[in-house]
């Protein structure tokens, strides 16, 4: 019989993205899809590391595995991605239950590894090919039918003082922009209508991926162009743009491509040049600025979402202070807002991690609070506006409830019948809130 398979995946859309691949390959490699944990034969686990908390709940969601171990003891447990590769054998001691560890690198070679588990029931580490360029594998399986995610580079050469992706996902590799073409035309013949490419840093896509040469910023603009033109895509998405390589080229080239949405997601981190460049950032708050004035420039209607993380060391009142006006400034349309914790070996690591809890927690506070109010007041002229809507769900409470996003990424509830998701409605909005738009379907 064939074993059956179950993917519990934390982190970011990347993981995601990870996790349905290795779904993909398991699949047509004879394994078979579990729908809970209870009944599979084999629980992967993959995680990010790149904040403490997201790997704290990684740890107790094994270990709440214990019982289901101790009733079923030929269970396998594989921890897979970030986290895997960050800790190596140290896994084992860390969450005794786990069976084998592969990283990022390495998850190719899973059926294998899979099967060599399952037939001499011993532990393997799985963590030498994290600077390895993936093999151009397609799997076919993907979570939906109508939008998904493409990755167009694995790993970072950026070094931000206070991230482990380069560690654990070695440095950048392109893919090459004919498979990545391929990939996307072979979506869109299968019906998918969103495509959402992925990199950590995907202004520094390269299409031919020498180390040494200098970049080309205009590989992914080049990348962009072709996809537009494949038919049957009806947007296309993009994260994550770093400020340092992010350029007004970008911005011109995504008012001309109508499939192209009038999102950037741009991640600030702290509106303190100092903070910036402890960070190893490449840019001040000013450039930043100025940055998201020529997005708008070229995109007027376009929203501005970015990531923030109070609590650097050293982050004085002041340095907070500028964060705080520059939001002000700038007014995003979202943030997401983190805390900073220390992840080694990034560097950061050994600098003291010396803003206390508390003041971490009311800074916390007070950005959440001060971004409410700015997405607040940034919805609220959308009201009365008819927005295109690609329908993505319903809410589990109230069935007729729908959920969608407009071109620009935001949220949208609508009263509407479940045969309409994956389909693209006109909504005209009623009331906003900060995080969601409320309308009725024209
Ligand atoms: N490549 C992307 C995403 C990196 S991880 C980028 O450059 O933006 C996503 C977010 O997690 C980061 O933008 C940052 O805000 C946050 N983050 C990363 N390391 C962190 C740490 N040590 N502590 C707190 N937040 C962190
Ligand atoms: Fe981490 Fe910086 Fe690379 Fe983003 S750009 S993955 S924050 S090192």
């Amino acid at each position: 019989m064939n074993k059956k398979i179950y993917i519990r995946t934390f982190g970011c859309q990347m993981n995601i993205r990870d996790s349905e691949f290795v779904m993909g390959i398991l699949l047509e490699r004879g394994f078979e899809k579990a729908n809970s944990a209870e009944n599979a034969d084999v629980i992967l686990f993959n995680s990010c590391s790149v904040r403490k908390h997201a790997e704290d709940r990684l740890f107790s969601n094994i270990s709440g595995l214990k019982d289901l171990k101790k009733k079923r003891s030929n269970i396998i447990i594989g921890l897979i991605g970030c986290t895997a590769q960050n800790y190596k054998e140290g896994v084992f001691s860390k969450v005794p239950m786990v069976d084998f560890a592969c990283g990022s690198g390495n998850i190719t070679d899973l059926p294998e590894i899979i099967k060599d588990v399952l037939k001499n029931r011993c532990p393997i580490v799985a963590a030498d090919k994290v600077n390895e360029k993936r093999k151009e594998l397609f799997p076919k399986y993907r979570n939906g039918n109508f939008k998904t995610h493409v990755s167009i580079s694995e790993g970072c050469d950026n070094f931000c003082s206070y991230c482990v992706v380069p560690y654990v996902r070695g440095r950048e590799r392109s893919r090459r922009q004919k498979d990545i073409i391929e990939e996307v035309e072979d979506l869109a013949n299968r019906g998918f209508r969103e495509i959402t490419l992925l990199g950590q840093n995907v202004n520094s896509y390269r299409d031919s991926p020498l180390r040494g040469q200098s970049l080309c910023r205009n590989d992914f603009v080049k990348l962009l162009e072709n996809i537009n033109k494949i038919d049957g895509i009806k947007r296309i998405r993009f994260m994550t743009s770093h400020p340092k390589d992010a350029s007004p080229d970008l911005f011109k080239a995504m008012k001309n491509m109508d499939k192209v949405c009038e999102h950037l997601h741009l991640p600030l981190q702290s509106g303190s040049t100092r903070i910036l460049q402890l960070m190893n950032r490449g840019y001040t708050a000013k450039r930043y600025a100025r940055l998201v004035d020529s997005f708008r420039k070229f995109i007027p209607h376009g929203s501005v979402t970015t990531d923030m993380i109070i609590g650097f060391p050293s982050e004085t009142e002041n340095d907070f202070q500028k964060t705080m006006t520059l939001m002000n400034e700038i007014k995003f349309d979202s943030a997401f807002t983190f805390k900073y914790s220390p992840r080694p070996p990034a560097k950061s690591a050994e600098l003291k991690d010396d803003v206390l809890q508390e003041i971490k927690d009311d800074r916390l506070k007070a950005l959440i609070n001060l971004q409410e109010k700015i997405s607040q007041k940034r919805n609220e002229p959308l009201q009365g506006k008819v927005l295109e809507i690609l329908v993505d769900g319903r809410n589990k409470k109230s069935p007729t409830t729908l959920t969608g996003r407009t071109r620009t990424n935001k949220t949208v509830v609508f009263e509407g019948n479940k045969k309409l998701i994956g389909k693209f409605v006109d909504v005209i909005i009623e009331s906003v809130t900060p995080h969601a738009l409320k309308g009725r379907m024209v």
